[in-house]
């Protein structure tokens, strides 16, 4: 059997802690589409265009992973890519009831998607996106939460001294 899944997600930037989630779901799938979200709602420091290429540069050497935008819900993407299985990755227990409610939303939208939850390692436990945004408008080192490239597209941006 030909086996697919989704791991979709906002991606701004893209962290090590998601990084650890696609590696550790690479193994598991034949193949893993890294679906990039738009967003309309919030106001992203990257645009979609720049965090799809950061990524597939990030991965250009897997053959299982292919990097793609979409808008509008998930359920519809999966649909749209016929891959039903839904990546997520968990850290505390307060992640568990955003990604219960999620998974119940999917499923009642289309009841053949599952929603596979990979636990983060230790390391990663309080690393967001959103964390890494903070911690380089104050010019902190966070060399050791994201990629290299991820970093000099925040100095590029203006957002790390
Ligand atoms: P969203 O905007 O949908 O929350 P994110 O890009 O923040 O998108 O996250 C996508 C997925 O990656 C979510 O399932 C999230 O829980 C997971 N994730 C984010 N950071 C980590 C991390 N440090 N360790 C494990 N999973 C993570």
């Amino acid at each position: 059997m030909y086996n697919k899944a989704i791991y979709a997600g906002s991606f701004d930037p893209i962290t090590n802690g998601h990084i650890d989630i696609i590696r550790r779901a690479e193994k598991l799938f034949d193949k893993l589409i890294i679906a990039v979200i738009r967003n309309p709602e919030k106001d992203p420091v990257f645009t979609i265009e720049e965090r799809i290429e950061l990524i597939t540069e990030l991965f250009k050497s897997s053959n299982k992973i292919e990097v793609e935008g979409f808008e509008g819900l998930t359920a519809e993407f999966a649909k749209k890519k016929d891959s039903f299985t839904l990546i997520r990755g968990l850290r505390a227990v307060s992640d568990f009831d955003y990604e219960f409610q999620m998974s119940q939303i999917n499923r009642a939208l289309d009841p053949r998607i599952e929603s596979v939850c990979l636990m983060t390692d230790a390391k990663y436990l309080y690393l967001s996106s959103s964390l890494i945004r903070q911690l380089a408008s104050y010019g902190a080192n966070i060399s050791e939460f994201v990629p290299k490239s991820v970093e000099t597209a925040l100095k590029a941006k203006g957002h790390l001294k």
